[in-house]
């Protein structure tokens, strides 16, 4: 399967309104209209291409929102104030009291924690399993199911879900399969493989920047308008839309997501191959060790690579801790969660990312003390890289005796 995606994002194409190169900013929170009737009608959905209130749309947000539909390969997409905005507001939007959801057990700790902690608070419920044994996939449905939701590679464990399979079961049982693809970008298609709604936290990789917080959902236009319902949207009501200035910083940081997507992966996998020769304990979906790499295979795109994130097992938090300190004072990276940053992030995701998800049931799916997940910056020399980060792994008898001599 050919990925256009890339190319659908070069050719938007937008002049702002004195032919400026990028589109003008949408600097308003209300609109006029010329008669109180346009209004009403507006307000009414009876009218296209006017605007209300910026909770509602604006122009900045309608351009991001094209470009991400342009990316997932969707009707069209909205954009929120967060990836947890868009997550709750598709929630919200699906789920009432007595609603049940099939979610995978390897999510992001702040939408499990909404779903363990939050929503039983409104009757919901959320059954957590192994997504990659979909025998109990389906065991979990029951006729109160109103969605399966999953990761497209998990955070922190980079599962990788077998979409295909997922939307055949999702259809026989009439629910739509919602896929969070926040780590793989370009790499892997959720929409192409069967899945209905697309989920983004684009603070990470889409921006690129870590210099703010948004989501996007990637849906039909169906689903994106009853989000946007005046009376019963829950991303109108709810109030988690993203901000004109921020969508349009956004956008423009989007137009060099498939150079950076690359280079991430290719780093990425530099350093996971280097590493696992080393005898560490490393997973990467690009590594045939992972449990996922015959699923990603058959799913990516594979010019994109298979993702910018790994993690090490260095078999004990102090030594986690003590590498991530001694790899932040040496200039190889910053110890901070989130992901898809120019420089390396690194963070120990019991302690932190995943601190939502009780003890027993982080063993219980492998996330053990000593892991460290990192989010592979886009380094220049990535060799250089290797040495330091190795040598800093030598003077804590992480890895040894001491082989590394750096220039
Ligand atoms: N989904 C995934 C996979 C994440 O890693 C995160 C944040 O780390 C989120 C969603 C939430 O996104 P945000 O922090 O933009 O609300």
């Amino acid at each position: 399967m050919k990925n256009k995606s890339a190319q659908k994002l070069q050719d938007l194409h937008y002049f702002g309104e004195f032919g400026g190169v990028n589109p003008s900013i949408s600097d308003s929170s209300t609109y006029t209209f010329l008669s109180a009737k346009k209004m009403f009608d507006t307000f009414e959905g009876n009218t296209e291409g006017c605007y209300l209130y910026s909770r509602h749309s604006s122009p900045s947000n309608l351009y991001l929102g094209e470009a991400l539909a342009a990316l997932e390969g969707t009707e069209t997409a909205n954009v929120y104030a967060s990836g947890m905005g868009a997550i709750s507001a598709v929630i919200m939007q699906r789920c009432e009291a007595g609603s049940h959801i099939v979610s995978s057990r390897t999510i992001y700790g702040g939408t499990y924690a909404l779903m363990k902690n939050f929503l039983p608070k409104l009757a919901i419920d959320t059954s957590f399993v192994d997504i990659t044994n979909l025998e109990k996939v389906e065991k979990s449905i029951t006729k109160n199911t109103k969605m399966l939701y999953c990761e497209a590679i998990s955070n922190p464990l980079l599962e990788v879900a077998d979409i295909r399979s997922l939307s055949k079961l999702a259809k026989a049982h009439g629910i739509p399969l919602v896929v969070d693809n926040t780590f793989s970008p370009l790499s892997i298609s959720p929409v192409h493989l069967g899945a209905d709604i697309v989920i983004h936290s684009l603070t990470k990789f889409i921006n690129g920047s870590s210099d703010c917080v948004a989501g996007a959902v990637c849906a039909s236009t169906e689903f994106c308008l009853s989000l946007k319902d005046v009376n019963n949207g829950a991303g109108m009501l709810m109030g988690s839309t993203l901000d004109s200035l921020r969508a349009a910083s956004i956008l423009k940081n989007m137009r060099t997501l498939h150079i950076r997507i690359k280079k991430h992966s290719e780093n990425t996998l530099y350093l996971a191959q280097k590493f696992q020769e080393d005898g560490l304990k490393v997973a990467y979906p690009g590594l045939s060790s992972h449990p996922g790499h015959n699923t990603m295979k058959e799913q990516m795109n594979p010019q994109y690579g298979f993702g910018g994130l790994m993690t090490l097992d260095v078999g004990s938090l102090d030594k986690a801790n003590a590498l991530m300190e001694l790899m932040q004072k040496e200039n190889l990276g910053y110890l901070a969660v989130s992901l898809g940053f120019y420089k390396t992030l690194f963070s120990a995701p019991g302690t932190s990312t995943s601190s939502e998800i009780p003890l027993e049931e982080q063993e219980e799916m492998g996330l053990t003390d000593g892991l460290i997940r990192f989010s592979i910056g886009l380094d220049n020399n990535i060799e250089n890289t290797y040495l330091r980060m190795k040598h800093c792994m030598e003077r804590l008898h992480i890895l040894g005796p001491k082989t590394t001599t750096l220039a």
